[in-house]
């Protein structure tokens, strides 16, 4: 699902926005202010040294057994990976939900 950071030229406000099919092209309104004056931006993705590394050698066309997810630092790693392909910021809120995945916290979240 592709995901897209807008910049809105009015109010200044970057949010994110998901973009299917033939709206791709198209500008969404922005969400605070309501102005069509955005542009899309390139984020840089911000992760740690150390889980870049990790992403830069990670490979998601690989196959990924149970073992693999059993080191909690795997988890989301697909994830990152294919946005810093595609050149995605997934922003504050995707990574903090990835950590609670990590922890075990998103699942106590969860029920
Ligand atoms: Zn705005």
């Amino acid at each position: 699902m592709p995901i897209y950071e807008y910049e809105c030229a009015a109010c200044g406000r970057v949010a994110s926005h998901v973009m299917l099919g033939v709206r791709r092209k198209a500008r969404p309104a922005c969400p605070t202010c309501g102005s069509g004056r955005t542009r899309r931006v390139m984020s840089s993705f911000a992760v740690v040294a150390s889980e870049s590394s990790r992403l830069a050698n990670f490979d998601t066309a690989a196959p990924r057994d149970d073992a693999y997810y059993s080191d909690s630092r795997n988890v989301g790693m697909w994830a990152k990976k294919r946005a810093q392909q595609m050149g995605v910021n997934l922003g504050p809120k995707f990574d903090e939900t990835v950590e609670k995945a990590r922890t075990g916290k998103l699942i106590k979240d969860m029920i």
